[in-house]
């Protein structure tokens, strides 16, 4: 049985004690939860890292950061280094989320270059893509995406495989005024990502995660796991209470015969 994911990134929310109270209580609620059948991961602000790396057992919650730079030190005033996240004791990075493409206007090129660094500095890199509702009117999603697999991952050597993994999250699902993908939707375009992840690596693609992430609520979670190239969900707001977090996972591992 495939392994499911499910992550949240708390973007500029909670402070450092908030997120600590965050984790302590969503690993103790889902402890029971065997790690072999899941993967948790929480992705906080850069302030809390140090404090919240310490403060939970990395084998129930997987910690990342929400971006990261492509370069180890300089004058790059403002950004974060790998060296620095190695120092928190991170496990993963987050690239590309669509507030950093859209909002501050991040390119493929510049993704791609923080892919492969955070892979050489053994971080998972966790890849986001997603169409704009422009590029969805047009029926353009599809290729959208390949662009975004092909240039996010232009050069990644298959070695490092196992430590990356890909979040589909489609612009016009994401935030307060985001309408969630439907699952039919979410399916097909998984499925075209998967399509893609197996061109680009035709040896070990298959084994990439591709989760779903917009507007996942207790409404949809069910419908949207279930779906046979939906690996995972990244839950935004519906995962920043940890007991509504814990119980949306229970039941979308419920809903998937767990
Ligand atoms: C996100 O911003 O990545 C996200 C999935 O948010 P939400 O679930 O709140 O739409």
């Amino acid at each position: 049985m495939k392994k499911l994911y499910f992550g949240s990134n708390l973007k500029m929310y909670k402070t450092i004690r908030e997120t600590t109270e965050y984790l302590i209580s969503l690993a103790s609620l889902t402890g029971d939860i065997s790690r072999e059948e899941i993967e948790l991961f929480i992705i906080p602000s850069y302030t809390s890292l140090e404090r919240a790396s310490a403060a939970i057992d990395h084998n129930l919650i997987k910690l990342g950061a929400q971006n990261m730079c492509w370069e180890e030190q300089g004058q790059f005033t403002g950004e974060i280094s790998p060296l620095m996240l190695q120092e928190a004791g991170l496990d993963l990075v987050m690239i590309g989320h669509s507030e950093r493409r859209h909002v501050f206007r991040e390119t493929d090129e510049e993704e791609n270059r923080k892919v492969k660094c955070a892979l050489e500095h053994g971080f998972t890199a966790l890849l986001c893509i997603g169409e704009t509702a422009e590029d969805k009117k047009y029926g353009a999603g599809p290729e959208v995406l390949r662009m975004q697999l092909k240039k996010g991952f232009y050069e990644v050597d298959p070695s490092h495989i196992g430590k990356i993994w890909v979040a589909y999250e489609p612009v016009w699902s994401i935030g307060v005024s985001g309408t969630p993908a439907s699952a039919d939707y979410a399916e097909k375009m998984h499925k075209e990502i998967k399509q893609c992840l197996l061109e680009l690596f035709p040896e070990q693609g298959a084994g990439i995660p591709v989760l779903y992430g917009g507007s996942v609520n207790p409404g949809n979670a069910e419908e949207l796991i279930v779906q046979p190239s939906i690996d995972g969900l990244f839950v935004g707001r519906a995962a920043w209470q940890a007991d509504k977090f814990n119980t949306l996972i229970r039941s979308a591992m419920k809903a998937a015969g767990r």
